[in-house]
């Protein structure tokens, strides 16, 4: 998404500095990047950072992600969403610049509203394996939230619910990736549990397309952004099937604990402040992610 993000802005004429320390990222994503506006730094956002020149805009997207990294990566993971966020905030109020958190749908934790609003306040088990991700980015919620109260940082918070597209790595787990390169591969589909938990799964260019129009609203509050298509894990995994021609066989591997049972954003808030809504549907956007994952 970061790399996605890069793009859109230097195409809108920004200058960008992009601050990853690859942990789970790779910086093939931003070979393309031709730009003089554009620099990139490995640096890890737990530890301070200061920069001369003007910041204007901040987006902080950075922590491990997919359910396999952040359970792997607890403590670094723990420690990006609390310390990396303050770290974040703080170089916000230094220059005065606007701060973007890009937090989750794992806030809701396994919800029992659906689909879930804003003000849902979630279903989270803070000692269960996913705590880690889930309370990670509740708390950078509420040290944003703190900021823009207490610092009057000028803040915004974007619930990103799944999202799918190119340059997503091919072992990084999620759902997405993994049944794309099984399929291509010919390999079994791993389902896991019966299939029966749903997901809505948005486009990149959607997600960034919103993120984008977040930073440069007024908005303040948490806002959705995700596609309210929402489907059960097995008719994704057929629907995969079906899109690359594949005739790998589905099959049966145990559920993660915690491992949410329903999953669709409501979006009213960002059609109503924002004017967005998800353009891609499922099909043309699997098929350019399938188109990527071909190639590389
Ligand atoms: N999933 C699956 N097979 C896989 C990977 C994931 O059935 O090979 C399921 C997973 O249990 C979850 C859904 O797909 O119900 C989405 O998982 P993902 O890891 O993409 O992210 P999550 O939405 O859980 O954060």
């Amino acid at each position: 998404m970061g790399s996605h993000l890069c793009d859109l802005l230097l195409d809108k004429g920004h200058e960008v500095i992009c601050i990853d320390n690859l942990v789970t990222g790779d910086s093939r994503n931003i070979d393309h990047v031709k730009s003089d506006k554009f620099t990139y730094l490995n640096h890890d956002i737990t530890k301070s950072i200061y920069f001369g020149d003007k910041i204007d805009y901040i987006f902080h997207l950075g922590s491990p992600a997919s359910p396999i990294d952040y359970l792997d990566l607890p403590i670094q993971t723990l420690k990006v969403g609390a310390l990396g966020t303050y770290n974040m905030l703080g170089l916000a109020k230094e220059q005065d610049a606007r701060f973007l958190l890009a937090s989750t749908s794992e806030v809701y934790g396994d919800p029992l509203v659906n689909p879930q609003p804003e003000d849902y306040w979630g279903n989270v088990n803070p000692i269960g394996p996913r705590g880690v991700y889930d309370e990670a980015k509740r708390y950078a919620e509420a040290i944003t939230m703190a900021y823009h109260r207490y610092h009057v940082v000028d803040t915004r918070i974007v619930r990103i619910f799944n999202t799918y597209g190119s340059r997503m790595r091919a072992g990084d787990g999620r759902v997405v990736p993994n049944f794309i390169n099984q399929a291509l591969c010919g390999e079994d589909i791993t389902v896991y549990g019966d299939g029966s938990q749903t997901r809505s799964f948005c486009y990149v260019s959607d997600l960034i397309d919103g993120i984008y129009r977040l930073m440069m609203s007024d908005f303040v509050e948490p806002v959705n952004i995700g596609n309210p298509d929402e489907m059960s894990v097995m008719e994704f995994a057929k629907k995969v099937i079906e899109i690359t021609l594949s005739d790998s066989r589905i099959i049966f591997k145990k559920l993660p604990v915690d491992d949410p049972k329903v999953r669709r954003p409501d979006i009213g808030r960002a059609k109503d402040v924002l004017g967005w809504e998800p353009e891609v549907g499922l099909d043309e956007g699997l098929m350019g992610t399938v188109e990527y994952f071909r190639e590389s």
